[in-house]
């Protein structure tokens, strides 16, 4: 026996629906405890593995800010979701033979993590004739001098030239900075060092003051350190399958 389509639709948005409150009062909380104004921390929902069809229902429920981490999966979904004017983020390891796409459909690229990418997006977004926002991904390995193989990021030694970079390369504005906390152990020494770092990076880059930080199990530790954008997949969509790689 099939479930009529439309009922699986609402059941759907009904899940998203509590999700969503429940991550917006999570936030509250979070916000409240650190003293500061909700309004500063834009929730980016992360739908990678998810359907075009969620991201229409979280446009519905409110949702403005959206995040993709592969353009073969994202390209297709912006495309579907084209009419609803949302704002979209690649949060990704990013190629170079990959801008070109991914400059045509992302406000926001959260990771770029080593010098070659700049001049590579740069072209990409002139090309598409748009203003990319930059953010410099920064390794937040406690192994600080080197990039994170699994996590991605920069060294925090090449962080302010790769900064410096963005800034200076047309079609793309430095918007700040990104990272992703180790997955063992108490994450908030990282999101301390990545703070240290967004304050290096707008004392020569005033307007540079996005800290992208915080994913569905350590958002909180990322308000508390000052995080302005949280990624949010699996507490808002529920699980993924596994990645393939
Ligand atoms: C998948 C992903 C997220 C969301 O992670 P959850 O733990 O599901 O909230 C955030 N940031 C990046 C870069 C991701 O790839």
């Amino acid at each position: 026996m099939t479930e009529p389509p439309r009922d699986r639709h609402r059941e759907r948005r009904a899940q998203l629906a509590a999700n969503l409150a429940a991550l917006r009062s999570r936030l509250a909380a979070a916000c409240a405890a650190a003293g500061r104004d909700p309004g500063e921390v834009t929730l980016v929902a992360v739908t990678k593995t998810f359907p075009a069809f969620d991201v229409r229902l979280l446009a519905e429920l409110g949702v403005r800010d959206v995040g993709e981490n592969r353009d073969q999966e994202a390209a297709p979904k912006t495309a579907a979701c084209a009419d609803l004017d949302l704002t979209w983020h690649f949060v990704g390891r990013l190629q170079t033979n990959k801008c070109r796409s991914v400059a045509t459909y992302a406000t926001v690229v959260h990771s770029v993590d080593r010098p070659r990418l700049v001049p590579a997006l740069a072209a990409a977004a002139a090309h598409a004739g748009r203003t990319v926002t930059a953010l410099v991904q920064v390794s937040l390995d406690p192994d600080a001098d080197a990039s994170d193989p699994g996590r991605g990021g920069a060294p925090p030694a090449e962080v302010l030239a790769l900064a410096d970079a963005v800034a200076a390369a047309d079609g793309l504005r430095l918007g700040g900075v990104m990272g992703i906390a180790p997955l063992a152990g108490d994450p908030e020494p990282a999101f301390a060092r990545l703070a240290e770092l967004a304050r290096a990076v707008r004392a020569r880059h005033p307007h540079a003051a996005i800290v992208s930080a915080g994913m569905s199990g350590d958002l909180e530790a990322a308000i508390r350190r000052g995080a302005t954008h949280v990624r949010v997949g699996t507490a808002l969509l529920g699980g993924r399958p596994p990645p393939v790689r």
